[in-house]
C-alpha cells in the first residue's frame, strides 16, 4: 500500500516500536475502507395514501476532530472518514505530542479533495479552545480525557455546536471460573497492556473468579514477562511502547506512589524503569496489582500507563456486576466464559457503551462506539456515528387530508376547519 511505511515511520518517530506503528496504520486503513462502505440514505418512515414522510441526513458544515496522543493516526482517521463521507469539511486537530501523521495525511488529501475540504491544524494547548469557541465551526468531535471533555462541552455551549465526546475509560473484564486459562490469559493480558495501558478501552480493572484466581494471576505474570517493550529504534519485535510523553509519565509516576502509600501488592513490576535495556524513554515495568481494595486509587482511577489491578471476585453474579459498575466511567466492558448464555446475562447488566464477550477492544467501523456516564456522549462510527455528523431533517409530502383532518368526534367537522371558518376572509 502506497505510503504505508511512511506513516508507520512517522508514528515510530513519536515513540512506538515499528511493529506497533505498522499495526496502527494497518488498523486505520482497514477502518477507513470499512467506513467508506457505510451509506446514509433517506429513510422512508411513512408511505401511504395520505402522506409520504422521509428523514434526510444533511451535512453540518465545517467539523473539527480533536484527537489525543495515544492512537493519533487511527483516531484521527476514525473522525475524518465519517465527517467527509457525510459531506462535511473537516479540520483535524492532533495532539501537540503526536501531530506528524495528521499533517502528512492532509498533505496527501489536499491533492485529492477540493481546497479546504480536509485540513489539519497543529498547535499548542491554546488551539483547542480557539476551535471550540469559533463561531463558524458546527461540530466538535472530541476524543481525550474526561476533564478536557467537560471543558470542550462547556466551550461549545455558547455557539450550540454539536458535540461528540469520546472520553476516558476504566474498563472492567470479568473472568468466570470456567475459562480455559491457556487461551484466555494471553488475550486478557494483551487487553490490559496494549500500547502500555494507553488505550481508552484497555482493560483497566480485572475481576477474576475466586476459584481460578491464583492460577489466573500466576499465568498472567508468566505471560506479561514475555511482553517486549521498546521504542522507535526497536526492530527486534517489541510491541509495547514506553509512556508517550513527559506529562503522561508524571501522571503515571504519581499513581505508582499509591502502591506504597496504600500498601498494595504488585506481583510483577511496581517500579519506574528509567531505561529499558539500552533504550531510553518513559518506561515503567509492566505492573499487576494483586487484589487491591475496591476503593484504592488503582481501581478507581484510569492510569493510562502499564499498571492493572486484578481483583478477586468472591460471591455471585450480583456482586461482580456491582463491582464492575462501581465507577463514574462506562466505556467498554467484557465477560469471559465458555457459557455464552451466562456471559451475555452478565454483560447485559454492565453500564458501558461497548460490551464484549470473550474479547475486548474489538472495534469495527460499522459498530457505533461511545461511552456511558462520564466516558462520553454520542458516538463515533457505524451509522449512528455517521448521523452524528449530520442535521436530521424531516420531509413530508401531503397526498390527501392534511391540516384540516381528522374530523372532530363531536361535530363531524374538521376541528381546524371550524376554527379557520371563523377567521374573516375564510
Ligand atoms: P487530553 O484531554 O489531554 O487531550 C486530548 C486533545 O484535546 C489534544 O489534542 C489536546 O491538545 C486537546 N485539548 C486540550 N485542552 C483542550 C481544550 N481546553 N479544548 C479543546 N481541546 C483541548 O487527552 P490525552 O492526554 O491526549 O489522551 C488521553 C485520554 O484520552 C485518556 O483519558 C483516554 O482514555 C482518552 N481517550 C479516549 C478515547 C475514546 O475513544 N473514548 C480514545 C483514546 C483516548
Amino acid at each position: 500500500m502506497a505510503n504505508f511505511m511512511d506513516f508507520a515511520s512517522l508514528l515510530a518517530l513519536e515513540g512506538k516500536p515499528p511493529t506497533a506503528a505498522q499495526f496502527e496504520v494497518d488498523f486505520a486503513v482497514k477502518h477507513l475502507k470499512g467506513t467508506a462502505q457505510l451509506r446514509l440514505d433517506d429513510e422512508v418512515i411513512e408511505d401511504n395514501e395520505e402522506k409520504l414522510t422521509k428523514i434526510r441526513y444533511t451535512p453540518l458544515g465545517v467539523g473539527v476532530g480533536i484527537v489525543p496522543f495515544n492512537y493519533p493516526f487511527f483516531l484521527g482517521i476514525g473522525k475524518m472518514g465519517p465527517a467527509v463521507l457525510a459531506g462535511n469539511a473537516f479540520i483535524w486537530k492532533p495532539s501537540p505530542y503526536t501531530p506528524n501523521t495528521a499533517l502528512k495525511l492532509v498533505e496527501l488529501a489536499a491533492k485529492i479533495f477540493p481546497p479546504g475540504v480536509v485540513q489539519a491544524l497543529s498547535g499548542e494547548e491554546d488551539l483547542g479552545p480557539w476551535l471550540t469557541a469559533h463561531p463558524d465551526i458546527r461540530k466538535i468531535s472530541f476524543t481525550g480525557s474526561t476533564p478536557t471533555g467537560k471543558k470542550v462541552m462547556a466551550a461549545c455551549a455558547s455557539t450550540l455546536k454539536r458535540v461528540t465526546l469520546e472520553l476516558g475509560g476504566n474498563d472492567a473484564a470479568i473472568v468466570c471460573d470456567d475459562v480455559n486459562l491457556d487461551e484466555v490469559v494471553p488475550k486478557v493480558a494483551l487487553g490490559c497492556f496494549n500500547n502500555a495501558g494507553q488505550v481508552c478501552v484497555d482493560i483497566k480493572r480485572l475481576f477474576v473468579h475466586e476459584k481460578i484466581y491464583d492460577q489466573f494471576l500466576a499465568k498472567m505474570v508468566e505471560v506479561v514477562k514475555t511482553f517486549k517493550f521498546g521504542g522507535s529504534e526497536d526492530t527486534d519485535g517489541a510491541f509495547f511502547p514506553p509512556v508517550q510523553n513527559a506529562m503522561q509519565f508524571e501522571k503515571v509516576k504519581e499513581l505508582f506512589t499509591s502502591i506504597e502509600k496504600e500498601g498494595l501488592k504488585p506481583v510483577i513490576g511496581g517500579e519506574v524503569e528509567a531505561e529499558a535495556g539500552a533504550k531510553k524513554g518513559y518506561y515503567f515495568k509492566p505492573t499487576i496489582i494483586d487484589n487491591p481494595p475496591e476503593n484504592s486509587r488503582i481501581v478507581q482511577e484510569e492510569p493510562f500507563g502499564p499498571i492493572v489491578p486484578v481483583v478477586k471476585w468472591v460471591g455471585g453474579e450480583d456482586e461482580v456486576v456491582r463491582m464492575a459498575n462501581n465507577t463514574d466511567m462506562g466505556l467498554g466492558a467484557s465477560v469471559w466464559s465458555k457459557d455464552l448464555e451466562k456471559a451475555e446475562r452478565i454483560a447485559r447488566r454492565l453500564e458501558a457503551g461497548s460490551l464484549w464477550i470473550n474479547t475486548h477492544q474489538d472495534l469495527a467501523p460499522n459498530v457505533p462506539f461511545g461511552g456511558f456516564k462520564q466516558s462520553g456522549m454520542g458516538h463515533d462510527w457505524g451509522l449512528i456515528g455517521l448521523k452524528g455528523w449530520c442535521n436530521t431533517q424531516s420531509l413530508m409530502t401531503r397526498r390527501s387530508g392534511g391540516m384540516l383532518a381528522p374530523k372532530s368526534r363531536n361535530t363531524g367537522s374538521p376541528p381546524l376547519g371550524q376554527y379557520l371558518s371563523r377567521i374573516p376572509g375564510n
